[in-house]
């Protein structure tokens, strides 16, 4: 199983592996297997140019002896399957983001009929609930992803996701606290609601008369097992991604009043100016977007806030790309996950007039993290001295962390005292790294902040 891109297709590839677990099947290293399930995004250009390139990678290996037989799935598979599937024969099976249900029994029998080549991208979407939840088979044992909706209606202009997720269809509020629940019973400690637009969940429900996201979110976080206000949590809730415009009130009034349901919000801005934001067929003015951060604000003191900001959309003069920046100094944000706009064929902004050269784009991406870097790391600064109970989720990764912006600040793991170091989150959504015994991985453990990068914090244990 090779994932790449968002959570959503972490949460899809964990379900397919409880799957085709129950069925007997066995996850083994790459060398080994007989067959290759990649899952993929295909927001960005270059995560599409990444799994094509991953895909003509099998082709000495199919020569020799005609394996490993390759699946793509995903979203990535919508916008390119039908290409893949007449190209390369080693792919036999392609599957939609919502056509995912039917991958378990699709592999199966391209398996069993070794001439059998499938195209499931045209089949029924709801087939995607009829997938086993996921409880044994999960990528994090402590930390897992829950569905709560598939798709988008918003259409925004320069995103494929519409096209590739198709409409925008809730999930039962029962089948998610279902999912939920047994999630808890298996050890389970940190639920992450996820969606395009979690907040716009249940807006497409027989007779409703608006979204009903918090009362979905009260729901969950009221499940026996999660924190209420006990010394230790037991197990607390976030979720992904807000559409501001559906950003209300009553979500706000839920995250200050329920104790499981983290201090930390994603809210994508997407553009500071006005002039862009309409381009973009983003529904709200800049105004409109900081009255939503501060309504929160006000309710959830020491709020972790991260948005999602594009550069160099087409026609975006300096003067725009400065309004962004000003928004940047204005709301400080904890984290911006920035990109350089890139076209998405069939999206209405790829034809758009007034598209800036490469150049342009990056040289404003470099700006604009630079201004970021220097925000987050003097708010991570200032958490040096601060505890926080942070979940222990896995070993810290060897070597610098990851980083996607060029120029970013790497997070060098933390001395080697008391053995690996490990890893966890800040209920802010802050990734720590500390010294510690392995048994506490699983725990929620007091953190005290001793040093701050921009990308991590490093902490001790606090007894
Ligand atoms: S809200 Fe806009 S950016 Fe987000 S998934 Fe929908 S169309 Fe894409």
């Amino acid at each position: 199983m090779k994932v790449w891109g968002c959570q959503m297709n972490v949460y899809d590839s964990d379900r397919v592996r409880t799957a085709l677990s129950a069925r007997g099947w066995e996850e083994t290293s790459e060398e080994a297997a007989e067959l290759v399930v990649i899952t993929g995004c295909s927001v960005r250009a270059k995560a599409e140019q990444k799994v094509w390139s991953e895909l003509g990678r099998y082709e000495p290996s199919w020569r020799k002896n005609r394996r490993p037989v390759v699946a793509l799935a995903g979203c990535v598979a919508q916008s390119m399957g039908k290409r893949a599937l007449s190209r390369f024969p080693w792919v036999r099976l392609v599957s939609g983001p919502r056509h995912i249900g039917m991958l378990p029994d699709g592999l199966q029998r391209v398996m069993d009929n070794p001439g059998a080549r499938l195209n499931l991208l045209d089949d029924d979407p709801r087939a995607f609930f009829d997938l086993p939840e996921v409880t044994a088979r999960r990528e994090n044992p402590y930390r897992a992803y829950v569905t709560i909706a598939h798709g988008c209606d918003n259409f925004c202009s320069y995103c494929i996701v519409p096209y590739v997720r198709g409409r925008f269809l809730s999930r039962p509020k029962e089948d998610i606290l279902r999912e939920v629940r047994a999630l808890v019973e298996d050890g389970v400690r940190e639920i992450t609601l996820l969606g395009q637009n979690v907040n716009s969940y249940g807006k497409d429900f027989p007779g409703a008369d608006g979204p009903a996201f918090a009362s979905l979110l009260r729901s969950v976080a009221r499940i026996e097992g999660l924190e209420r206000g006990a010394r230790e949590p037991a197990l607390r809730v976030r979720f992904v991604t807000s559409l501001p415009q559906d950003f209300t009130r009553d979500i706000v009034e839920v995250m200050a009043e329920e104790p499981a349901v983290c201090p930390s919000l994603n809210l994508p801005i997407q553009a500071g100016s006005d002039r862009v934001l309409k381009l973009m067929n983003r529904k709200y003015t800049y105004a409109e977007y900081l009255e939503k951060v501060r309504m929160v604000r006000s309710a959830v003191p020491g709020l972790g806030l991260t948005t999602d900001l594009i550069v160099g959309f087409p026609g975006e003069t300096e003067e725009d790309f400065e309004a962004s920046l000003r928004a940047l100094e204005e709301i400080r944000f904890d984290l911006v996950h920035s990109a350089a706009y890139s076209e998405r064929e069939g999206t209405p902004a790829a034809t758009m007039p007034g598209a800036l050269p490469q150049q342009v784009r990056l040289e404003r991406l470099t700006r604009l993290n630079a201004a970021q870097d220097a925000i987050t790391l003097s708010i991570n600064q200032g958490l040096v001295g601060k505890t926080y109970p942070v979940l222990v989720d896995s070993y810290a990764p060897r070597g610098p962390a990851p980083t996607s912006k060029p120029g970013g600040e790497l997070c060098p793991p933390a001395p080697p005292t008391g053995g690996r170091p490990l890893q966890g989150r800040t209920p802010t959504d802050k990734v720590v790294i500390f010294p510690g015994d392995e048994a506490l991985l699983g725990q929620f453990v007091n953190v005290r902040i001793t040093a701050a990068e921009s990308w991590c914090l490093h902490g001790e244990v606090v007894r």
